[in-house]
Order: C-alpha cells, then structure tokens, then sequence
C-alpha cells in the first residue's frame, strides 16, 4: 500500500446525501474525497434510473432519477473534489479508511452510504434474485414486466409505487401485504385501489418462492388458508436496511435496525464522524431531506476543520439524539 494521503473530508458513499455533502463541502473550499464503490447517484442510479421523482422541489412535472444525479454530477464536475471508485473496508477510530486500493487519513469521515432493500428470507429468493429469473427489488425497467403476472410484497410507499408504474402495464398484479392498514401516502393507496387493477392479498405471508429454472408460483399463508397463485415475477418491497458493515467495529450508536443516530448537526457520538441521509435514523428518507443533510452537514464540518472565530462549540461529549 502507498503513502496515506491526508483530507479534510472523505465522504463514503455518493448517493444523493454523499454527493450533496461533496458539493457543500467544496463550497467552502474544503479537501474533500468521495468515495463510491458501485455508481454515482445510489440507488437512483442503480435501482430506478428511469422512475419520475414526484417529490424534489423546484421540479413541478417531478424530474427522472437519472437526470437529477447527472445534475449533480455536472455540480460537481468543476469542484475540485477528488472522486474514486473504490470500496470501504474499515473505518479505524483514528480516523483512518481502509479501501480496498489505499489508506487515508481525513479530519472528518462522513457515513453516507444509504440502505439496501431488505430480503424476504424465502427459498429461492436468492436463487431466482440475479439473472433476471423472476425474484426482484424494484422496478429499474417496467417494460420487462409487460403482460406478465406479477407479486409485489410490502405495504409501503415502494410497493405502492411499483403498483402504480405496473398498471395498465402489466397483466396481473396480486399486491399482498401483511396487514389491512398501509403505511404509503393514503392517496396513492386509494389511486391503486381505485384502479381495480390489482388483486389484494391482505394479512398475507409469502412463504416459499417455488420453480425449476425461474420463479413460476408463490407460496402464500392467509389466515388459516394456503395460496399458490402461478406468477411471472415477485417484486419485493419491505423496506430497506442500512449499508453499515465497514463501521460496525467502532461502536457507533444506532438505532435497533442499526441505523446510525446523529445529533442536530449530524454528528454521530464518534468524534469527527458525521452520518447523513438514509444510513441516519431519520424521520423521512425522502431525497430532499438528503440533500438538506449535506448542507448541515457541510456547515459544521467546516467549523470543525477550519475552527472559524464564530465556532461555537467543541465536539460535544455527549450528543443529544432526540430528534
Ligand atoms: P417501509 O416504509 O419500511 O415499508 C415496508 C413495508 O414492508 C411495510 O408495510 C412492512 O410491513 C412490510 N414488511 C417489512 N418487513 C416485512 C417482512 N419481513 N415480510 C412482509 N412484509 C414486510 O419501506 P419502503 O416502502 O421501502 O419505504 C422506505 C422509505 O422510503 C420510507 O420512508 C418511504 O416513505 C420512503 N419512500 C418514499 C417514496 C415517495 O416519496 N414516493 C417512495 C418510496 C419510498 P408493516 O407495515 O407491517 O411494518
């Protein structure tokens, strides 16, 4: 391994919160390294590129994923940050990130690495999970699913939203959640039902995912009742779990679900380490309140480093988490 090069600011993880950090942090003309292990954008470049954002402000017709992280891109081009495709390894409580190319040593290590959608834990999950067989986690391409029968699982705004981009689309959509009650915006809810478009299996279970070569039926327990409806693709939506693992050995305070807790400024209870958008255990993992971490963020990583005559306050010793 070469020489350690030293920063201000490494950013892990260049989703909307990592980027906006990135942008933020170089206005006020900080030493900045993002690093990103997969693409620039998150999981709006890896999930849903093409899905409408309905939700960013300033873009009334909503703006499609992709277009808004190549905005952010273009922000970013002319900063003078530092961008390197390499994955986190290890985080030491020195301060130091361990990739899988280098050392670096940095004043401030900003945790923005996002979530992953979670997995059911049923048979053949896995199996049919890669290579297009059938087992999804969103819908990146909705013409894949075209006059096919589908199984969307969760009752939360992604599997709401998979609904609605299916409709008028696909052939069969069987939506089952575990519950009566949904957690997704109530007007969405009302849209797919009102569609009656889609099938509901309320106070459902999927049990098992069956096929030989690819998913061909869906194990469902209701009640005191057993489904096997025969079906093309199951698109599994029940919510996200966080991207945590490099920083699991230095004793982070999080939630029960591991999400990173951080103070009014997003500071973690580590020193010199921040945590902003959906790896936080915030109240709404919406893009928007990302991107607004970032320029929190931003402002006291710089009276941080820079220690400005207006710098209030040292590292607290002891954080106040509630929200
Ligand atoms: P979520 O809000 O956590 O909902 C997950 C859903 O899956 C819940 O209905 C949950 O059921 C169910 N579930 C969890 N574990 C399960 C299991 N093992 N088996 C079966 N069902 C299970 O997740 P999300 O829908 O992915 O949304 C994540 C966040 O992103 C939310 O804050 C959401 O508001 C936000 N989001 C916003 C938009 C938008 O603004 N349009 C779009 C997408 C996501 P219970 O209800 O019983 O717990």
């Amino acid at each position: 391994m070469s020489e350690e090069e030293e920063f201000d600011v490494i950013i892990v993880g260049g989703g909307p919160a990592g980027l906006n950090t990135a942008i933020m942090c170089a206005t006020r003309h900080l030493k900045v390294l993002l690093l990103e292990r997969d693409k620039l954008g998150g999981l709006l470049a890896t999930l849903y590129p093409n899905k409408i954002i309905p939700n960013y402000p300033g873009f009334p017709e909503g703006i499609v994923a992709i277009e808004l992280v190549r905005n952010w891109l273009q922000h970013l081009r002319f900063t003078g940050i530092i961008v390197k495709q390499e994955t986190v390894l290890n985080v030491t409580e020195n301060l130091m990130v361990v990739t899988d190319k280098k050392k670096y040593r940095s004043r401030v290590i900003v945790i923005a690495t996002g979530t992953k959608p979670r997995q059911l834990g049923v048979p053949n999950e896995l199996r049919f999970s890669k290579g297009h067989k059938g087992v999804y986690y969103f819908v990146s391409h909705p013409e894949e699913f075209m006059g096919k029968k589908v199984l969307v699982v969760g009752g939360g705004d992604t599997a709401i939203d998979v609904a609605l981009e299916l409709l008028n689309l696909a052939g069969e959509i069987t939506l089952v959640h575990r519950r009566e009650g949904f957690r997704a915006f109530d007007e969405n809810v009302e849209k797919v039902r009102k569609s009656g478009m889609v099938n509901f299996v309320l106070k459902g279970e999927v049990t098992a995912i069956k096929g030989r070569h690819r998913v061909e039926k869906v194990v469902i327990r209701q009640g005191g009742k057993i489904l096997e409806p025969r079906v093309d693709a199951i698109i599994i939506a029940i919510g996200l779990v966080p991207n945590n693992k490099p920083f699991k050995n230095l004793g982070l305070k999080t939630d029960e679900h591991g999400f990173i807790l951080t103070d009014r400024a997003q500071r973690a209870n580590i020193e010199g380490i921040f945590a902003v958008g959906d790896v936080t255990q915030v109240g709404l993992r919406l893009i928007t309140v990302a991107a607004a971490h970032g320029a929190i963020a931003s402002h006291f990583i710089y009276s941080y480093v820079k220690e400005p005559y207006w710098t209030r306050e040292a590292w607290p010793t002891k954080i106040d988490h509630t929200p």
